[in-house]
Parts: structure tokens; sequence; C-alpha cells
């Protein structure tokens, strides 16, 4: 075994054992989750939400009478998740395709997708991009596909599992190719749980980090 799938595989297990293992749980429908992951963009958790509940409760949660309304009632719905300019025609032009080319608002036909054809699809909508399609795909059907965001990204460059400067889809490809699929899902969480708690941006407490001695960041520090 190369010495990165051995760290990975520390890695996975070292947060499993400080966080535990996650159950995976789909929490959204598809085309929900595809929506507030658009609507996730450049802001945090809460204020996405926030606008993703405020927009089912202002439309009855009615896909289809967002689709058809004026584009400042959406924009005004989903305000406090910010650049709602460009999500609120993202929303309306993903309801749009689906209407279209699937009758229905609904992503069930990806369940029996290949994963690459699944992610290929969702990246054809307005704003998607590799990590929300990942998020969709993991999230909802537990396809193995691996969601690289901030978080995930700054952990795998300072761990050394990717390159320094690796681009998300680097790191994506990083992962995917060292554990097994079933690990995706608890280690996307664990990880983002771990950047938020301990790996901070600015400030990581590498001093009460569990995988300080796997990290090669402490030491480039010194
Ligand atoms: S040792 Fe420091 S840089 Fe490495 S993962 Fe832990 S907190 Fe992050």
């Amino acid at each position: 075994m190369d010495s990165r799938a051995e760290k990975a595989e520390a890695v996975y297990t070292r947060l499993n054992g400080a966080y535990g293992i996650p159950d995976w749980r789909p929490q959204f429908e598809p085309v929900d989750e595809l929506i507030l992951t658009i609507l996730s963009a450049n802001t945090n958790d809460r204020n996405s939400l926030r606008a993703f509940e405020t927009l089912k409760a202002r439309f009855g949660g009615d896909w289809d009478a967002v689709r058809s309304a004026p584009l400042e009632e959406i924009k005004e719905a989903i305000r406090v998740a910010g650049m709602y300019n460009q999500k609120a025609p993202r929303i309306v032009e993903s309801l749009e395709k689906l209407h279209r080319e699937v009758g229905a608002y609904s992503l069930d036909h990806l369940a029996e997708m290949p994963v690459d054809a699944a992610l290929d699809y969702l990246q054809s909508f307005p704003g998607v991009g590799h990590k929300t399609a990942s998020i969709v795909l993991l999230f909802c059907f537990r396809k193995a596909t691996f969601p690289v965001d901030t978080h995930v990204q700054r952990q795998s460059q300072r761990l050394g599992i990717s390159r320094a400067k690796a681009a998300p889809l680097e790191v994506k490809k990083d992962w995917e190719s060292l554990l097994p699929d079933a690990d995706f899902y608890s280690l996307h969480l664990n990880l983002i749980r771990h950047g938020r708690e301990v790996c901070d941006a600015r400030s990581p407490r590498c001093d009460e980090c569990v995988l300080r001695s796997l990290c090669e960041y402490p030491q480039s520090q010194e």
C-alpha cells in the first residue's frame, strides 16, 4: 500500500474516532438538495437553509409555482443567501430544465445512472459544478463521488494528501483513488466538522488535533 493510502486510511479512522461515523440518512429530496446547494454558494449553511425554507414557504413547496413566478419574488425570498441576482435565475433555469426534459420536478432517474453520467448530467444545470453535483449524488443516492468544499480542500493540502496548490477537482480524485467508496460520506462530513472546529483556515489548532502526527502543515510552519 502506498504511504498516501495509509495516511488517508488513518485520517478516516481518526476522524471517525473523534466524531463518530455519521449514519447515511438523506435529509432532502434530490431536487430540494439541488436547489439548496445552488443557494449555498458563497454563504454559510444557516443562511442558505433560511433562504431555502423561505422559498419553500413563500410558494407552498410548489416548484412549478417557483418556475413560473416573477424573478423579483424569488430574489426577495432568497435574499438572505446573498448573490440573489445570480441564484434566482439559476433556480428558475434548473426548474425549467427539469420541466422540459423530465416532465417533473424530480431527479429520481439518477438512481439508475452510472456515477460519471450522473455527474455530467447534474453539471449541465446552470451554476452546478462538481461539488454541488457530488453533494446531490452522495447525500441523496449514496453514489461514489467525493464532494470537495473549501474545508476539505484546505485540510487535504495541509495533510499532504493532495499537492499544496491542488484544485478541488484534483483533491476529489486524490481521495477517490485512496479510499473505498463506502468511506466517502463519513469522511466528507467529518472533514467539514474538523475544518470548522479545529483546522481553521487562519489559525488551525494543531496542538489539539487528532491528525497532527499525520499532517505536513505544522512542520512547514517551524
Ligand atoms: S495538524 Fe493542524 S493543519 Fe494539520 S489537520 Fe490538524 S489542525 Fe489542520
